[in-house]
């Protein structure tokens, strides 16, 4: 039997990252960078003003005080997306705005709310203060300078990253292709959601969240009709996943059950078996294997299974496929609830659900079939063998999205 590590560090090892394409950042949320990223401007671009205010010399203001306000003439108004056309001499100043190119022969803006009257009423403008060089400015290149570094390979397009990409002039991103996921449930008892339900019979519920688990990682699910507990079927329904999908995943057939084809089928359409066996729980008959170039996970049957071992073992795959120079994510944490007990000695990544203090307890029952606590749950806390963590122990958590 693999560690965890072990099998994920093998699967790791298999992942040839997809082939590179050009997306507008519009569509770009979520997908990694594939190719290093300059800005095309110093960002800002220009020299300008932080406040809404008057554009200024600081030094004619250096003797201004409550006690003996200093006047300077007003010459007119610099607008936001304009560039004013005279220059700040001694003696005046400049109406302006946040975001406004500070005029030339200004240093320093004093804010609209510091100065004594305004330019409505009168073309002088009185100061009260001081000013230093530069306050109330936002230099030129003081964010990024143009031709610098502002997306490397490998990393995640955020919100924020795609809004500092646009801001840099940016308007298209090279990001791997998205990996096509086909999703095959294996078991004759199993039905589709929304039709009778015959005696001994069971919904099909793992494609849907695995379909789910996917798209949020960005990989592109497939869900492919229910396959029959059949050597035959197995291997057609494989065959043609395989054609039309960059990866396979099946749930159901891979424990040692004579009815579990999956494995006798992949191999008998001339994929290769790498690991069989983790050392988890929930989990532990999960497959691993290859077609071709192509992936091959067979994740058990039972819900947890499938979906804990889809988050542990083959999300890394999916988002390192798509060049993703992270697998893990942002470290998270939370603090136990209550004690968390694994008396078994397979590592037990339990569903827990956290509170908004961060507080995590059980999820409800362990049991790899059971739904109520896997839906209730936020994610998994990997417990480690014949271990109880006490309450208030600080807990990696490893969060279903
Ligand atoms: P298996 O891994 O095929 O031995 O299945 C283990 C357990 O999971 C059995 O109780 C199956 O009925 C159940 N199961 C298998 N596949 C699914 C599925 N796609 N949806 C819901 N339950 C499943
Ligand atoms: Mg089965």
């Amino acid at each position: 039997m693999h560690s965890v590590e072990q099998a994920r560090d093998q699967i790791l090892a298999s992942v040839a990252p997809l082939a590179s394409e050009t997306v507008s950042l519009s569509v770009a949320i979520g997908r990694f960078v594939a190719e290093p990223v300059r800005s095309a401007v110093d960002l800002p671009p220009a020299d300008n003003s932080a406040m809404d205010g008057y554009a200024v010399r600081s030094q004619d203001l250096a003797c201004a005080s409550a006690q003996s306000p200093v006047a300077l003439r007003l010459i007119g108004t610099a607008p936001a997306g304009a560039i004013f056309d005279k220059s700040v001499e001694q003696g005046t100043c400049v109406r302006i705005f946040t975001g406004s190119v500070l005029p030339h022969g200004a240093d320093a803006v004093v804010m609209q709310e510091d100065v004594k009257q305004d330019s409505r009423d009168t073309p002088q403008i009185l100061f009260v203060d001081k000013s230093a060089p530069w306050e109330y400015c936002r230099l030129r290149g003081e964010d990024v300078k143009s031709g610098a570094l502002i997306s490397a390979a490998g990393d995640k397009l955020t919100a924020p990253r795609l809004s500092y990409l646009a801001a840099a002039g940016i308007a298209s991103v090279r990001v791997a292709r998205q990996p096509v996921v086909g999703l095959l449930a294996t078991g004759n008892e199993l039905r589709e959601p929304g039709t009778p339900l015959p005696p001994g019979a069971i919904y099909e519920s793992n494609r849907i969240g695995l379909a789910a688990l996917a798209a949020q990682i960005g990989a592109i699910p497939k869900i492919y009709p229910l396959t029959p507990d059949d050597l035959a079927a197995t291997k057609s329904a494989l065959e043609l996943a395989f054609a039309e999908c960059d990866t396979v995943i099946t749930t159901g057939g891979v424990s040692v059950g004579e009815a579990d084809w999956v494995k006798a089928a992949l191999t008998g359409i001339g994929g290769q078996l790498d690991l069989w066996k983790v050392a988890m729980r929930p989990g532990k008959p999960f497959a691993f294997g290859r077609w071709k170039e192509k992936l091959f996970f067979g994740l058990p049957g039972n819900p947890a299974s499938a979906l804990v071992t889809f988050t542990v073992l083959t999300r890394p795959a999916l988002l390192r496929m798509q060049g993703a120079g992270d697998f893990l994510g942002p470290a998270t944490f939370a603090s136990l609830a209550e004690p968390l007990s694994n008396a078994g000695d397979r590592r037990d990544f339990m569903r827990v659900s956290v509170d908004s203090a961060g507080r995590a307890s059980s999820a409800g029952s362990q049991s790899s079939h059971i739904l109520s606590a896997l839906a209730n749950s936020a994610g998994l806390v990997d417990v480690p063998p014949k271990t109880t963590l006490p309450a208030g122990t600080q807990v990696s958590l490893i969060p279903w999205s």
